[in-house]
């Protein structure tokens, strides 16, 4: 079984509510054709309820880019996974390289909001990826593979069925500089091996590792070529609804 492309733009904070509308109205005539391939918008929270109006009767999807790993509680300014969900979110993302780097998150933060996000019937987009000096020292694959072995720590293959993984490395996120599609292929497959390690080859063959890092209309089908890349995160070039719509068709 083929694995079907998923496409996530990570529009970060950005869009207003009325923002986002304007953004699905130009989006969904652009891809109304296309039917074999995912696609999630995961706006600021404050514009999820308008981004999940304005693609209802359509297939794109709505997803959060955090969530707290509790259900409920005293817990000021955070989220729960069962709140994104009854807000109509499908997918949630996880673990980006921005809330490593400045919110402090580590892996058991990752490992726990991955808990809740699955446990709630989300579909989690868990980032990992190196920074320039660990790929530089030679360490990209050692990275991945703990951060690999601490996200899915104590979490069954039954229970991680849905789970998605994202290799952002973090010298490409917004910088411009893409990974080539073969750094890019190479990692992918050190991910699956991994996955493989932890929840058995056949989950690790229908997983779906998407590339993020500065991907853009014009390099977008070479990444798409490659036999382990199952599809896109995508920040910049998501906020646009052409930009972001050549690449879902690339
Ligand atoms: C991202 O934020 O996940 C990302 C990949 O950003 P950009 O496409 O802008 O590099």
């Amino acid at each position: 079984m083929p694995r079907t492309k998923l496409f996530a733009a990570n529009w970060k904070m950005h869009k207003t509510p009325v923002e986002a509308r304007q953004f699905v109205r130009h989006f969904l005539p652009l891809v109304k054709n296309i039917r074999n391939k995912e696609i999630v918008l995961c706006p600021p929270e404050i514009s999820i309820p308008a981004t999940v109006e304005a693609t209802k009767g359509s297939r794109v999807q709505v997803g959060a880019q955090n969530l707290h790993w509790e259900k409920v509680g005293a817990f000021t300014g955070e989220t729960s996974a069962p709140i994104l969900k009854a807000a109509g979110c499908t997918h949630v993302i996880i673990g980006h390289s921005e809330r490593r780097q400045y919110f402090g998150e580590t892996d058991v933060i990752i490992n726990k909001k991955l808990r809740a996000a699955l446990a709630a019937g989300l579909t989690p987009i868990v980032c990992v990826g190196e920074q320039y000096q660990e790929r530089e020292a030679g360490d990209t694959d050692d990275i991945l593979r703990r951060q690999c072995t601490e996200a899915f720590r104590e979490i069954s293959a039954t229970e991680a069925r849905r789970l998605t993984i994202a290799y952002e490395p973090c010298w490409a996120i917004g910088t411009g500089k893409t990974a080539t599609p073969e750094i890019a292929e190479e990692a992918h497959l050190t991910i699956r091996a991994e996955v493989a390690e932890i929840f058995g080859q056949p989950f690790a063959k229908k997983l779906r590792i998407l590339y993020g890092g500065s991907v853009k209309p014009e390099n977008a089908k070479a990444l798409m070529a490659e036999d382990d890349i199952d599809g896109a995160l995508v920040g910049g070039a998501s906020l646009e609804p052409k930009s972001f719509a050549e690449i879902v068709k690339s």
